[in-house]
């Protein structure tokens, strides 16, 4: 188990958190603020328990100079609505300077700052020991609480816990609980979906999750490789040419694990890539020439449904179709109802499946729906995320 902040005595002490404050903006201004709303349980237990906060980010790419686009000025002006607290926040193009340490040293207890975007500084991504330092030398504790960079391994996310203690916020705390007892202790029956364009992004977590799934569903773009490789005929469906004989390998592997890999029995199709092409459904394997699947059809919801009946794990990664297309959101919006609908642990990764279950309102009926898009898939993969591995044990 890894230690959080409440494992630690935090009152008087500089606390450096590192946040995922990586939001959309639009002329200067924040258009969703979910991520620093997210971010809110940690910094304000940190401020009730008298901490004295020092909070940082990356955001956007300035890759590696000081860009005024990519300044944290706007959050630090939302978080002091959202927290109803003084943010000071440090415009330093260097990130850290003489001045920034002396106010470090000045803060007080329940009192909170924000530095500039950690990728104004070359270092930050290269992991440079003398940014990680820098840093480090701001406070007595490191707190991670940015799972979206979790799988990086950078100065602020990393290299820091090389100089300071470090134990993970509420938001790390609640991925690594959800995706690594997913993962690690599953309560089965324990199903993933796996969706998506390619076959070719996921192999690594297909492989993975073979080795610990009862029943895996394969649906999306990614369904078309795997019929290539069984000599069904898929149209101009998508296909991930250089994986086919791959995905044949991963059926016969499943089959060898004795784990149930099941793909869509009938398919949406339609002779355009647009939310205007006429839609059919044909059977597996019976896409016509001149025609692409867009979506599982109903036999496949009806199916998978089944599947999915006494599951206690569920873990989702990847649209059913081309959810983005009102005429063949279908599959992906059933698919969600269903998960809405279980008893199971209901695991979305990020990215596209986060997106759809957003989209469709559902959101808050899964148990957890992951922050992080790269970072939940290679918690999928079985990797060792650094951002994670740097949290001490309890
Ligand atoms: P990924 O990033 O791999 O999870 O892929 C998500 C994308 O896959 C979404 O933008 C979907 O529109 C797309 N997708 C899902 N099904 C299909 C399909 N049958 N053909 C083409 N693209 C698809």
């Amino acid at each position: 188990m890894k230690k959080t902040v409440r494992d630690i005595d935090v009152k008087g002490k500089r606390v450096l958190v590192r946040c995922d404050f990586n939001v959309p903006l639009k002329n200067g201004e924040i258009t969703d603020d979910i991520r620093i709303v997210s971010a809110l349980p940690t910094i304000n237990y940190l401020l009730e328990n008298n901490a004295r906060v020092i909070l940082m980010s990356h955001l956007g790419r300035p890759e590696g100079e000081p860009k005024k686009e990519f300044s944290l000025m706007p959050v630090a002006k939302r978080l002091e609505k959202l927290i109803g607290k003084p943010v000071t926040f440090l415009s330093s193009d260097t990130v850290v300077c003489k001045e920034v340490k002396a106010k470090a040293e000045a803060l007080k207890d329940g009192e909170l700052m924000l530095l500039e975007n950690v990728r104004f500084r070359k270092e930050e991504t290269k992991n440079g020991a003398d940014f990680a330092n820098d840093l480090a030398s701001l406070g007595e504790i490191f707190v991670n609480d940015a799972f979206g960079t979790a799988h990086r391994a950078h100065a602020s996310t990393a290299g820091i816990a090389d100089y300071l203690p470090c134990v993970s916020g509420f938001l790390i705390e609640k991925e690594v609980e959800f995706l690594g007892n997913a993962v690690e202790n599953p309560v089965r029956p324990f199903v993933a979906i796996m969706g998506g364009a390619k076959v070719g992004d996921k192999i690594t977590v297909i492989r993975n999750l073979l080795r610990k799934v009862d029943t895996l569903l394969i649906g999306g773009g990614m369904a078309y490789t795997f019929f290539k490789s069984m000599g069904l005929g898929i149209g101009k469906s998508i296909l991930d040419k250089d994986n086919v004989e791959l995905a044949g390998e991963l059926l016969e592997e499943a089959k060898a694990l004795g784990v149930k890999m099941l793909l869509p029995l009938d398919t949406v199709c339609a002779a355009e890539f647009s939310n205007d092409s006429p839609k059919m459904i044909v059977p597996r394997g019976e896409i016509p020439e001149n025609m692409m699947g867009m979506d599982i059809g109903p036999e496949t919801v009806k199916y998978y449904e089944e599947a999915l009946r006494d599951a206690k794990t569920v873990v989702w990664n990847g649209p059913m179709g081309v959810f983005e297309m009102s005429n063949f959101e279908d599959g992906t919006k059933c698919i969600a109802e269903i998960l809405a609908k279980s008893a199971a642990t209901t695991i979305i990764g990020g990215g596209d499946s986060a997106a759809a279950v957003e989209q469709f309102g559902l959101a808050d009926k899964m148990s957890h729906i992951s922050t992080g898009g790269g970072a939940s898939l290679e918690f999928l993969e079985g990797k060792s995320l650094p951002g994670i591995a740097v949290i001490q044990e309890k």
